[in-house]
């Protein structure tokens, strides 16, 4: 049990793209025990949740029906008197028209501690992502956030009048869609100018983010022309008019793509962050993750002349395997040492050792012919590698009567994560990812609307192998080049 004995923590998922997702939130996430979600949370906060926690989805999905709040609460309460971690997402701020007050009321009730985790509203990141500031210092003094929400078909209780009288106001409609009609012509009714302007933002912050700013007068109309659904938010006031100049998002060259990384997620983060920098809904769904083969002998490094490293996890496990077995970096002495290319070479050189041979073209074909060419006749290579790795580099050196040895340090395990259908583009950066990403999908899942933006030429082989339609190759092995093919793909 933790110190302070909380059970539940009623978290705010953000709008929809998870890099809007809070810190704190994201600890939380990570080690919940069990999460109980909703249908607004987006697919790339729902990846962050742990494999083994309990995962129950109350949200409402077409056809079927939500799980009642009086059941929300009491799935909250059972679990966490089970002394499970529960962490309660919900789209957006979970005390902004979320029924977050009424969990923490049966949670207090139940007594059982609990830690509300804010979150950004999509009353407020939806318009931004749109080019609306909700305040502006000549146009909008106060901001009002309402629920347009009808029970049986019939709108709340607003005070139109009174919305209708504030000058220099924001109005932010939330559960507008359906009531948008009536909506409008009760603030005109009311008073307001018909000209005012106003927008809606549909699935604001995602890549599948439409936006259309009109007036109070033709938004309705607007709304059924674009066939536009819920979620979306409705705003109505003078700012609406700015979207023209600050919308920031349509310069950027990966927005409106929502494309997922594949590979392992300690080396997830910087491509997401480049591809996130262009404007991507990033998803990372890690397919797979690399475990260091711990019962691995390394050999007396004197019987070699060549080292070889095949990818940044191979140096890894040397490092991780010599401090477990009590060796030392210098037993390495005078031994030349090859990578694959240039993160491997990095990771080397971070650890103090230089690299005498690399490849131009980043690959083990590349690496396998480069080695054959310089090395000598007496020379012989060590390569550390994965466990069952790709026999191509093996058939290169035998061609050409290269004396070497291979170590399995490492092996690379599938993982199963949820591929949503809606996918735009998949990043794979080696043969493994396409085949775990493949596993994942499983039979009967269309590949045809997701183009496969592959780092080289074996993985792209591996995408056709596994009937991609639409493959992009990076030009060379690298991030750069990687993300630089995605913005192609487009
Ligand atoms: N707690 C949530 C709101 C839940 S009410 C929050 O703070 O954002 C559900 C309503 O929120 C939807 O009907 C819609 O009006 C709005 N909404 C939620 N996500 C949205 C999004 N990505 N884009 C636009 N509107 C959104």
């Amino acid at each position: 049990m933790n110190e302070n004995n909380t059970r539940v923590w009623l978290v705010g998922a953000g709008p929809g793209d998870p890099g809007l997702l809070t810190l704190r939130a994201r600890e939380v996430i990570e080690n919940a025990e069990a999460v109980v979600y909703d249908r607004l949370v987006g697919a790339g906060v729902l990846a962050l949740m742990p494999e083994d926690a309990i995962k129950i989805d109350v949200g409402k999905n077409s056809g079927t029906h939500p799980v009642p709040q009086r059941e929300i609460e009491n799935i909250l309460i059972e679990y966490a008197r089970k002394g499970l971690r529960v962490v309660r997402l919900k789209g957006g701020d979970p005390f902004v028209f979320g029924r977050g007050g009424e969990e923490a009321e049966a949670l207090v009730k139940a007594d059982i501690n609990f830690e509300i985790v804010p979150g950004v509203t999509s009353g407020i990141a939806a318009p931004a992502y749109a080019g609306i500031p909700v305040t502006h210092r000549n146009l909008a003094s106060s901001l009002h956030f309402i629920t347009a929400h009808a029970k049986t078909g019939e709108l709340p209780d607003i005070n139109f009048d009174a919305l209708a009288k504030l000058k220099h106001s924001t109005l932010l409609f939330y559960m507008g869609v359906e009531t948008a009609g009536l909506v409008c012509e009760q603030l005109i009714k009311s008073g307001m100018s018909k000209d005012t302007p106003a927008a809606v933002i549909e699935r604001g912050t995602t890549s599948k983010q439409r936006e259309f700013i009109s007036s109070l007068n033709n938004l309705p109309s607007e709304i059924a022309a674009h066939n536009i659904k819920s979620p979306a938010m409705i705003l109505v006031g003078e700012v609406a008019g700015l979207s023209e100049n600050l919308n920031w998002r349509s310069n950027l060259k990966l927005s409106g793509v929502k494309i997922a990384v594949t590979r392992p997620k300690k080396r997830a983060g910087k491509l997401s962050r480049m591809l996130r920098d262009l404007g991507a809904e990033v998803l990372e769904l890690p397919c797979i993750e690399t475990e260091i083969l711990h019962d691995a002998k390394l050999p007396d490094f004197n019987n070699y002349n060549w080292l070889a490293f095949t990818s940044v996890t191979g140096v890894e496990a040397l490092f991780a395997l010599l401090a477990e077995s009590s060796r030392d970096i210098r037993e390495l002495g005078n031994i030349k040492i090859a990578a694959i290319g240039k993160a491997t070479a990095d990771a080397l050189r971070e650890r103090g050792l230089r690299v005498d041979y690399m490849p131009e073209v980043y690959d083990g074909v590349n690496l396998a012919q480069g080695l054959a060419n310089i090395m000598t006749q007496d020379e012989k290579l060590l390569m550390l590698r994965a466990k069952s790795g790709s026999r191509e580099l093996n058939e290169i050196l035998e061609l050409n009567n290269i004396n070497y040895e291979e170590l399995a340090v490492y092996e690379t395990k599938y993982l199963k994560c949820s591929v949503p259908d809606d996918l735009d583009m998949a990043v794979f950066t080696s043969a493994s990812t396409v085949k775990a990403f493949i596993e994942s999908c499983g039979d009967g899942f269309k590949l045809d609307n997701i183009k496969a933006i592959c780092i080289g030429l074996q993985t792209a082989r591996e995408a056709l192998f596994a009937d991609f339609t639409k493959i992009y190759t990076a030009a060379r092995a690298d991030l750069n080049a990687l993300v630089q093919a995605a913005c192609e793909a487009r």
